[in-house]
């Protein structure tokens, strides 16, 4: 008897996802709550609960606590009450069912949906409470005929019809086929989800082979309760939630050369189908009496290794051009190096090192030699560009290592996959080298998918350009008056200096470069010059800052005050003529003004025949305005003081 486990079993992307948000987050956190289970497996649950996660049947229970939404997601309502309530909200909602949700809530109010899918799933009750408009939950085609036919919907009004993730393909395409010859409003959204297709794909090839299939998961799990619907319509079989419910009397009736099948829900655990596998060698190991028989023809059903299957491998053997691996089989197999990855760059022992397990694809059985070929980066691929999809969905950015240079841009290698990058999209200059690139590990964003083809491209720029608004984000969120900051000089102008802070360039004006006077900011700084700024002020609807780069340690009036008051009498330079009277200098940064009327006792008219720039003149200080920062001298006022002092002596005389 040969026992074969579905390629496709186990955890699927979302529930591996939600596993990992919710480790990670326990990690960070401690105490911490999911909403409900988080998936249909009691075993898993347990174990989360062993590491401290909790289950809240409401909100309230998980009130001021870290909370994470499961993969199933749910109502927008619970969403709201969750970021409310709790002090974090993860959101571990798959993001194919994220899809559904943004799908639903964009259909208009005067427009219905439908949902395709079990009424009572959490997934289906999630979906519809994303609707803004009429919504219905159907579990078959005659419950969609029963609402046109009831008046519930009427054939002119534009219906959306989508898919719960893990509803039956088959039946689904029987229905679409019926909706589009009877009701031409109704838009049809093909949302199941590719995990749950191949996964009943796998497992219908695998139970149409098989005499006895086993279907592996919790008893309240949609999906596996379609597996097991699928598998038995071909052969006998058993749904069980681990090796415990398996029985020797599952054996009878079944033949040595009978295949015992093997395939799991998405929520089911890896060690899980280990498990059952273990434990259906054992019954078979006991079943049969000669242990020399068991031998043989175990070792008979593992030697059908055939084109295209996946398989199991141990590395044994490294050499320049290819890895050697053990199959538990006579034949030896080989992964050429150009099968074990996409990166020209890479070498064997880059990608495997001897005693590793690995899954490849058989790609070539030469029984006439007695090897077998693989393909490593075959099962990679197919692995990497559900990450990718599923990437794209979350608009989650990617990693990877550019590998070449090609014409019109650059590959990158993530997850086993090959991403071309066009060189408008790499963040490079036109004047810049692509080759410069190779061998980096950059961050880009999947912009387009071609599955068919295998084809993905992606975007460095959008990447970047999301690394930068996230900055200026933060930026605009954490700016402050008095903020200090070095900065660069990026450009001049006659008016003062653009000043590089990172997330934008703000303005230092001519009069706020330094305390003393400027005649053009040229004459202090130059481009690239790093300076010390401080916010005066900022925009952030205009986005605009003004700087200064006015030391207020430095400040002259501090100076000044201290140093000076109203009536002393002091020598100041003359450093400007205007209309209405003369600056002059008192100390470097405070010039005081000599308003026309305080040049002499004499009237004045033409203030340049009196005083000139760079005169020494002595003054008298007769007001000092500290609101304003404003001094006002005066030449006339000592004159006048000098007055009575002359026409006494010359009484005395
Ligand atoms: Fe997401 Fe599909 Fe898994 Fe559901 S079955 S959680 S939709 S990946």
């Amino acid at each position: 008897m040969l026992i074969e486990i579905a390629e496709k079993s186990g955890f699927c992307f979302g529930v591996e996802r939600a596993i990992r948000l919710t480790e990670e987050a326990a990690e960070k956190y401690g105490e911490l709550y999911t909403l409900g289970p988080l998936i249909h497996n009691k075993k898993v649950t347990d174990s989360l609960e062993n590491k401290g996660i909790k289950i809240a049947e409401e909100i309230s229970d998980a009130a001021g606590k870290p909370l994470v939404i499961r993969s199933h997601g749910v109502t927008e309502d619970i969403e709201e009450a969750a970021q409310a309530a709790c002090s974090v909200c993860i959101d571990a909602t798959c993001p194919f069912v994220k899809k559904i949700h943004n799908i639903v809530s964009e259909q208009p109010e005067d427009s219905a949906v439908i949902i395709l899918g079990d009424k009572d799933h959490p997934e289906v009750i999630g979906i519809k409470g994303h609707a803004h408009c009429k919504a219905f939950v159907c579990a078959d085609m005659a419950e969609i005929n029963a609402l046109f036919e009831s008046g519930a919907l009427s054939r002119d009004e534009d219906v959306a019809l989508v898919i719960q993730t893990t509803f039956d393909r088959g039946r689904f395409l029987e229905y679409s086929q019926d909706i589009r010859e009877n009701y031409d409003r109704v838009k049809i959204y093909d949302t199941i989800c590719n995990a749950t297709s191949e996964r009943q794909k796998n497992a219908e090839e695998l139970a149409e082979r098989a005499a006895l299939m086993i279907v592996v998961g919790g008893k309240s799990s949609s999906n596996t309760g379609k597996l097991a619907e699928i598998c038995a319509r071909h052969c006998t079989t058993v749904f069980v939630e681990d090796a415990g419910q398996l029985s020797k009397q599952l054996l009878k009736g079944l033949h040595s050369d009978s295949i015992i099948g093997i395939t799991a829900g998405a929520s089911t655990p890896a060690y899980t189908i280990k498990e059952v596998h273990d434990k259906m060698n054992e019954e078979i190991k006991t079943t049969i009496e000669n242990e020399e028989d068991f031998a043989a023809l175990l070792d008979q059903s593992f030697r059908r290794v055939y084109t295209n299957n996946r398989v199991k491998a141990t590395v044994v053997g490294i050499n320049k051009n290819e890895a050697v691996v053990d199959l538990g089989i006579k034949q030896t197999g080989y992964i050429p190096l150009d099968e074990l990855t996409n990166d020209p760059n890479a070498t064997v022992g880059d990608i495997v090192k001897i005693g590793d397990e690995i899954e490849a694809i058989v790609t070539k059985v030469d029984d006439s030699n007695g090897v077998i070929f693989l393909s490593k980066k075959k099962v990679d691929s197919a692995l990497g560009m559900e990450k990718i999809a599923a990437s794209k969905e979350a608009n989650e950015t990617l990693e990877g290592v550019v590998t070449a240079a090609v014409k019109g841009g650059v590959i990158v290698i993530t997850n086993g996959t090959r991403v071309f990058i066009p060189a408008s999209q790499t963040g490079v200059p036109r004047s810049g080298k692509l080759e410069d690139l190779v061998k980096k590990t950059v961050q880009f964003k999947v912009i387009e998918i071609n599955e068919q083809r295998g084809r993905v491209v992606g975007s460095i720029r959008q990447a970047n350009k999301e690394v930068r608004d996230a900055e200026k984000a933060k930026f605009w969120e954490s700016i402050e008056v008095g903020q200090k900051f070095e900065g660069e000089v990026r450009s001049i102008e006659d008016y003062g200096v653009f000043v590089d802070i990172g997330a934008v360039d703000g303005l230092v004006r001519t009069s706020e470069l330094t305390w003393n006077r400027v005649g053009h900011p040229k004459d202090i700084v130059k481009e690239g010059d790093k300076i010390t700024v401080i916010v005066k002020s900022f925009d952030p609807e205009k986005k605009r800052v003004s700087l200064s780069a006015k030391d207020p340690d430095e400040n002259p009036w501090t100076k000044f005050v201290a140093d000076y008051a109203v009536d002393d009498v002091i020598k100041a330079t003359v450093v400007s003529i205007t209309e209405f009277g003369a600056f002059a200098q008192i100390i470097p940064g405070v010039d005081g003004l000599i308003h026309i009327s305080q040049i002499s006792t004499e009237r004045v008219t033409n203030i340049a025949s009196v005083l000139a720039v760079g005169q020494e003149v002595e003054v008298k200080i007769i007001d000092i305005d500290t609101d304003k920062s404003r001094v006002s001298l005066s030449i006339k006022a000592l004159m006048e003081d000098a007055a009575p002092a002359e026409e006494a002596a010359e009484d005395a005389e």
